[in-house]
């Protein structure tokens, strides 16, 4: 089954923007409530739904990992107002699109490996959205905005309600100067007494939403959250030693899960490799490292690609954490960007490490 989808999209994903185009002009046919759902300006969506879709459906044959996720995504999309009709309208232009795509390549074997994998997905998507008591997003007002750096801000908000995330979990936000572009973030702090949250942005080269963040954030502007997402935790009680590898803003979440151990006496040892291109990249170093300075179980590790940088590892994450070794008896959590995550991941499978040794967030849709 898994064959038939990844060799069908093999041959489709070249025509991604044809196919976006009809599959929003089918859905919004079908289903014309979904609009709503989508920015004004369409072109700033692209291929942005299909290849999230497509990629999960891609991951059915791994249910371990796919379910959990996919519960946590269908809880997301009560923010949006979805109904089960609304399922059934992606499905049903989904496939209609790739048929119009991949003409006679669109055997009937084809469909029905789409269609099953599709329904299962939804399954999933619409019991755990059924079943969640939560409300479907959280209202919470910025508390501080302060730029660490030309590009990049950190953002402190209290929410209206707690929002029940654990450290290292992330979460869609919406900001009110980009309404219906919905953005993942993660936490940097772990929960609080007083529920407040920060968020640390970078603004991405033509990023619609990080730049409107990290430029017009104002004091009192009210974001909307949805739902925590996502795996990256450290399990105190598994005796095993962790190794974290960070890279740019994908500190945030480690930076969460640390924030949590230092409230507990004994911890098991934690190496941290943040990396960056260069030394301006490594926002929070001087703080990671007056972390460490008190709490002996953590040692902190500057990875830079360029400039000459003392007392700090040189290459890219990959190459600095693979090259130590396979870790054995260690736990190990990569956070950063997809392509971070997957050179990273890569290096360390050929460097002997076991792939369930380590956990990351790997249904990115960007
Ligand atoms: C699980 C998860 C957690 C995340 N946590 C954080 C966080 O804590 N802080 C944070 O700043 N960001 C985080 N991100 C990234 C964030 O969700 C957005 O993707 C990012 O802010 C860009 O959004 P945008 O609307 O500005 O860019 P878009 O308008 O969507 O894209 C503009 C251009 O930038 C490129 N682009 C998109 N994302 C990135 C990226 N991350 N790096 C480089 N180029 C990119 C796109 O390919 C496109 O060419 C996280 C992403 C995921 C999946």
């Amino acid at each position: 089954m898994v064959a038939l989808i990844r060799d069908a999209w093999a041959k489709a994903e070249p025509y991604l923007p044809e196919i976006s185009q009809f599959f929003y002009g089918m859905l919004f046919t079908l289903a014309p409530t979904t609009r709503e759902f989508f920015p004004i300006n369409m072109e700033v969506q692209r291929g942005r739904l299909v290849r999230a879709l497509v990629h999960i459906v891609q991951m059915v044959d791994r249910p371990d990992d796919l379910v959990p996720f996919l519960r946590q995504l269908g809880r997301d999309h009560r923010k949006f107002g979805v109904i089960p009709q609304h399922y059934e309208a992606v499905g049903t232009a989904l496939l209609g699109a790739m048929k119009r795509q991949l003409g006679p390549e669109w055997t009937p074997e084809v469909e029905r490996a789409w269609a099953e994998a599709f329904t299962i997905i939804a399954r999933s998507m619409q019991e755990a959205a059924a079943a969640d008591e939560n409300p479907a997003y959280w209202n919470a007002t910025v508390a501080e905005h302060r730029r660490l750096s030309w590009d990049l801000a950190l953002v402190r908000l209290e929410p209206e309600h707690r929002v029940p995330y654990t450290a290292g979990q992330y979460m869609s936000v919406e900001v009110p100067q980009r309404p219906r572009l919905w953005r993942y973030l993660s936490p940097a702090n772990a929960p609080r007494d007083d529920g407040s949250i920060e968020f640390h942005i970078r603004a991405v080269d033509g990023g619609w939403v990080s730049r409107a963040i990290v430029s017009h954030t104002q004091a009192e502007d009210v974001w909307r959250l949805g739902p925590p997402l996502g795996r990256l935790h450290v399990d105190r009680g598994s005796g095993n030693d962790i190794v974290m590898v960070g890279g740019g803003t994908g500190m945030a979440p480690l930076r969460s899960i640390l924030d949590e151990l230092q409230g507990w006496g004994q911890n098991p040892n934690v190496t941290l490799f943040f990396g960056g291109a260069t030394r301006d990249d490594l926002y929070d170093l001087d703080e990671l490292r007056a972390l460490a300075s008190v709490n002996p179980w953590l040692t902190v590790v500057p990875v830079v690609e360029r400039g000459d940088l003392p007392g700090c590892e040189h290459g890219t994450l990959a190459e600095v954490v693979a090259g130590q070794g396979g870790w054995p008896g260690h736990d190990i959590l990569v956070s950063g960007s997809p392509s971070m995550i997957r050179a990273t991941v890569s290096r360390m499978l050929v460097a002997g490490t076991a792939l369930d040794q380590i956990t990351y967030d790997p249904f990115t849709i960007d």
